[in-house]
């Protein structure tokens, strides 16, 4: 690892001021992600921007019918909180089989998107949902946010500050998971939305994708039946020692079908 200078801003205005004067650095917030990559000197930030005072980030509040979770909710806080409990019950799920205590215990809602790994969960339950990433500056939606692999539509200097989540009807999460990281070899997050049924893949390809033949068969019938004789191609899968892009192709139909019986 690498030197570097390192900063615990007041306020998100200072911690923007910091990232534009120093335009190497980088932002800290659970270190579950961000720590490994510098270890390993994939990125050799000069500053780290520390967002561990902005504690009014931490927030989780349910306002005109949608859920706002602040940007340093940790894994668990989001996992325990009576609010996402009650308003979306998969949510609560998910971040409960994110890692292993010590990483839910550390890592955040922000950082986890902002780092956008293809195998990460939240990237599902966002664009399953129709979730805005609010930043300190503009609402993003969660279709346009993920761009690629490991890449997002953030400017270098911008920091989300909440991910707002509109209420489903009904929504569920079904994973694969990494035997060892928990991270999704595949997860589907599907939801039955007020715009219509919503089906989110993570974990399968370069990045968190939407499957439109399924979104149009559940629409009609929202029910496991529904997706019988719709193939999904490996044509643009992952595929690695863990999985094959075959294999994975296979693992969105059965993890589909289980979010389908498991939605509440
Ligand atoms: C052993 C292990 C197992 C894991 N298993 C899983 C798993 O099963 N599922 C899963 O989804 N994830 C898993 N993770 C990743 C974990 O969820 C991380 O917490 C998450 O990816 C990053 O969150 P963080 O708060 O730790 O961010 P950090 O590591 O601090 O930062 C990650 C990146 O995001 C940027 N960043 C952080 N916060 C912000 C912000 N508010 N605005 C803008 N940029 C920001 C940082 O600059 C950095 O580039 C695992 C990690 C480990 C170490």
């Amino acid at each position: 690892m690498k030197d570097f200078a390192f900063h615990r801003p007041a306020s998100v205005k200072d911690a923007v001021a910091l990232l534009r004067a120093h335009s190497s650095g980088k932002v800290l917030a659970g270190g579950q992600s961000l720590l490994p990559v510098l270890k390993l000197e994939l990125a050799e930030p000069s500053d780290l921007v520390s967002l561990g005072q902005l504690k009014e980030l931490r927030d989780i509040r349910v306002d005109g019918g949608k859920l706002a979770i602040g940007a340093l909710a940790t894994h668990d806080q989001v996992h325990h909180s009576a609010e996402v409990k009650k308003a979306i019950p998969a949510l609560a799920h998910l971040a409960g089989g994110i890692g292993d205590a010590q990483v839910r215990n550390r890592g955040t809602i922000g950082g986890s998107v902002a780092h956008a790994d293809p195998a990460a969960d939240y990237p599902a339950a966002l664009v399953g949902l129709g979730a805005t990433v609010i930043t300190d500056r503009r609402s993003i939606a969660a279709d346009d946010f993920f761009t690629g692999l490991f890449t997002t539509a953030l400017a270098a200097d911008e920091l989300v500050t909440a991910v707002q989540f509109p209420v489903p009807k009904r929504a569920a999460y079904a994973k694969f998971a990494h035997r060892a990281s928990k991270y999704a070899l595949v997860g589907v997050f599907v939801a039955e939305t007020a715009g219509g049924v919503r089906v989110a893949v993570t974990g399968a390809g370069p990045k968190v994708f939407r499957l439109a033949a399924y979104e149009a068969a559940l629409g009609k019938k929202l029910a496991p039946a529904s997706l019988d004789g719709i193939a999904v191609s490996s044509a643009d899968l992952n595929g690695d020692a863990e999985a094959s892009a075959e294999y994975r192709a296979h693992l969105i139909g059965v993890m589909a079908r289980r979010a389908i019986q498991a939605l509440a």
